[in-house]
């Protein structure tokens, strides 16, 4: 097989391109290089059946390029990350819709089968006891850039659904939730690996709001395999799978055991929304997946603990090339109130 991987230099996509070389797959991987790294792509950039170009999936004369070399693409190329969304929501908007609308108008095309990375997010400020792939969206004001994020992952799977509904474009559409793991970066505010540098550097950890809200973290490592086994099933076509992590904990909790895994003497320091995104920013209570569809299709159960998440975390951040990111890493947001860590 010859896979594309849009975003193949950000952190789910490299770990994917590594999976797919060590399947055999020949991979080229369209990366703009804006959130990606080179780096990430260490372990393979000299590999025989690998290729990478550093271009944009707005331009479409690029995408058809690669996707006419390829059979498959894994679309996961994206404005990824809550700080960078906010801070940045035009770019994050045109890359999230134009972007994904080329991939897909040169995919039918070509004939390429396509699998589209979505996300969570999706389903907003539904808080139900665990969301299923036809639960209800509950988003806020458009005017909001988290929730004009949201929209525009929605307008994305519309998309896919409508060409392969109108064209019979064999595309299949992950949403992914809370996915982490060695080489996620902290400073686009994901919050694990933000946690964890500030854990290593003797920092506070930044828990923001109250700390209660929760989510289920998934690893890399579990996920990366149940994307390909997806992308391969034609029962899939036409249709979104959640792929989420088996765990609810909140954020305090997940800050205390970060604390406890590195060893660290870090204190934790509960920061008002406000201060860390602006005003007007929505958080969700929870967020719990229900992964009953891609068990049922693919056999997906997440096996990793949040415990060795953390560690492989703490591991990759302690490495020359992710050490430099943590020196990049703006300064944590001005504290409100400190919580002794027992
Ligand atoms: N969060 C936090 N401290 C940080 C970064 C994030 O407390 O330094 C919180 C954030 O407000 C959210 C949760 O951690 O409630 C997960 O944040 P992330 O951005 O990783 O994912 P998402 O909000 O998309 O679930």
């Amino acid at each position: 097989m010859k896979s594309l991987v849009t975003g193949g230099a950000g952190f789910i996509g490299s770990h994917l391109v590594e999976y797919l070389l060590a399947h055999g797959d020949s991979v080229i991987v369209l990366d703009d290089l804006s959130t990606g790294s080179i780096a990430n792509l260490g372990a393979v950039r000299d590999h025989p059946r690998f290729r990478l170009v550093v271009g944009t999936i707005l331009d479409p004369a690029v995408v058809l390029d690669c996707v006419s070399q390829c059979d498959r693409v894994f679309h996961l190329a994206a404005a990824v990350g809550v700080k960078l969304i906010v801070e940045e929501p035009l770019t994050s908007l045109r890359a999230n819709i134009h972007g994904t609308e080329n991939v897909l108008m040169v995919c039918s095309e070509t004939g390429a089968t396509l699998l589209l990375a979505s996300t969570s997010e999706i389903y907003g400020k539904n808080e139900s006891d665990s969301l299923s792939e036809e639960s209800d969206r509950i988003l806020g004001s458009p005017l909001k850039s988290r929730w004009g994020y949201a929209a525009a992952k929605g307008i994305d799977e519309a998309f896919a659904h409508a060409y392969w509904t109108q064209f019979r474009l064999p595309v299949s559409i992950v949403r992914l939730f809370n996915t982490i793991g060695p080489r996620q970066k902290g400073r686009y505010g994901m919050v694990v690996p933000n946690l964890v540098g500030q854990a290593l550097r003797g920092e506070p950890l930044t828990v923001f709001g109250t700390g209660r809200q929760t989510r289920c973290f998934s690893s890399v490592v579990d996920i990366v395999p149940a994307i390909v086994q997806i992308a391969e099933s034609t029962r899939a076509y036409g249709k979104a799978y959640n792929l989420g992590g088996a765990d609810e904990i909140s954020i305090l909790d997940l800050a205390e055991l970060i604390i406890r895994e590195t060893g660290s003497t870090s204190e934790i320091t509960l920061v008002p929304y406000a201060n860390a995104y602006g005003d007007g920013y929505e958080d969700m209570r929870r967020r719990v997946p229900d992964n009953a569809l891609a068990r049922e299709l693919v056999g997906f159960i997440p096996r990793t603990r949040i415990d060795a998440m953390v560690r492989s975390v703490a591991q990759s951040l302690t490495t020359t090339v992710d050490r430099d990111d943590w020196i990049m890493t703006q300064a944590h947001p001005a504290p409100v109130a400190s919580v002794a860590v027992s």
